[in-house]
């Protein structure tokens, strides 16, 4: 083992080698035809990722922010609709209700897994509609860091109060709950392929699944301006919201090797997991599923550990970032969107939660390393 060697937080290059040949092959194919638009791997991709989760429709789209952004277009969410989401996730999920002047409501997460809870959900659902301000309407379940949310509890709060369903699977697509694998837990699912997400395509690019035919016609039309039959019918207002051949491309090449790269990050988690156990609180799994280990965070006891174990990992050359320092309600974008309730939960993590190195290429000896350098500083 090289004990100098950097451990990045996310190592994209490192990963290119297992697909390397595949990724020039496809890359060449598309400089040759030149359809860079909608060209013919877009719509094998789409074929590809619906039938590897078991969706009955994919479509590609230009980020996973674009995938929320029309799938509440699509449902014509806007004034007056209150739209529940967790504090603590990434903007993203909170940007879109907003963009469409729908109010977010956001709720706490469990300690443990840092999934959106249940209960509070309940509450919140109830709180809103006695309230009587605006209208509960829909729910953003995220899957964060990897692991999915409790679909089971979200999909049976969600069906009675009748919230349509959207799952913010960016960071997760790759995971699985109940042996199904996300993409049809929601109403609609969104996925991203920001680089440094599992399924990561050297840019933008992102994808929604569904069940609904008429969802699919809706989101193909709203990615391409509400265009009609013909690309100068106008039906309604959409975006530019395309996914590129070339991510396309690039996705098709990296999906080959999309199995063993979850399988590794499995089996890195598990190594962590063995090493970190009884040093600081070690992320909970979510019962009967499977994770895409996007981010492995860990919990110290407190803010100045943390910055105390991020300043010790830093000096010897290990990456660590805090994913996410504030809660959405205690920043400045969303605060004034905030009805006051208390987020107890995602308030305290927060301050305490720091994501360790996590890529396919980490090996046991790095992660060992790692764990002797949290250990010193503590
Ligand atoms: C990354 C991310 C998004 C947005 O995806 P982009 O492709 O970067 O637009 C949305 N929600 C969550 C939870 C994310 O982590």
């Amino acid at each position: 083992m090289d004990a100098t060697r950097r451990l990045p937080l996310f190592d994209i290059k490192a990963e290119q080698a297992s697909f390397a040949a595949e990724l020039r092959r496809r890359l060449d194919a598309v400089l040759d035809h030149c359809q860079f638009i909608l060209g013919p791997e877009v719509a094998e991709l789409e074929e590809r990722l619906a039938a590897w989760c078991g969706a009955a429709h994919c479509i590609g789209v230009s980020s996973g922010t674009d995938a929320l952004l029309i799938a509440l277009m699509a449902e014509g969410v806007g004034e007056g609709d209150a739209v529940f989401l967790p504090a603590f996730t990434y903007t993203a999920t909170a940007e879109v209700p907003l963009l469409l002047g729908a109010m977010p409501v956001f709720v706490d997460i469990d300690p443990h897994t840092f999934q959106i809870d249940p209960a509070d959900l309940a509450r919140r659902i109830s709180a809103v509609r006695d309230a009587g301000k605006i209208r509960p309407r829909a729910l953003i379940g995220v899957d964060l860091f990897g692991q999915p949310a409790d679909w089971a509890a979200l999909g049976e709060i969600a069906r009675t109060a009748d919230l349509f369903v959207l799952d913010d699977a960016a960071q997760s697509f790759g995971a699985s709950f109940h042996n199904r694998r996300l993409g049809t837990f929601g109403d609609a699912t969104a996925a991203s392929f920001f680089p440094t997400k599992p399924l990561g395509g050297y840019g933008d690019g992102g994808a929604l699944f569904t069940e609904s035919d008429e969802r699919a016609a809706l989101y193909r039309s709203l990615r391409s301006h509400g265009e009609g039959t013909t690309r100068y019918e106008v039906l309604r207002i959409g975006i530019n919201g395309r996914l590129d051949t070339l991510q396309a491309a690039v996705l098709l090449a990296r999906l080959t090797q999309f199995d063993p790269a979850l399988a590794a990050r499995e089996a890195i988690a598990r190594t962590y997991d063995r090493v970190l156990s009884g040093l600081v609180e070690i992320p909970r799994r979510v019962p009967d599923s499977t994770s895409a280990w996007a981010i492995y965070s860990v919990l110290l006891p407190d803010s100045p550990t943390r910055a105390r174990v991020q300043q010790a990992l830093a000096a010897a050359g290990i990456g660590s970032n805090i994913y996410y320092p504030r809660p959405l309600h205690r920043q400045p974008a969303y605060a004034a969107h905030h009805d006051g309730a208390p987020l107890p939960v995602s308030d305290s993590v927060s301050r305490r939660i720091l994501a360790l190195p996590m890529h396919p290429g980490l090996e046991e000896a790095d992660i060992t390393r790692i764990a002797e350098v949290l250990r010193s500083a503590l």
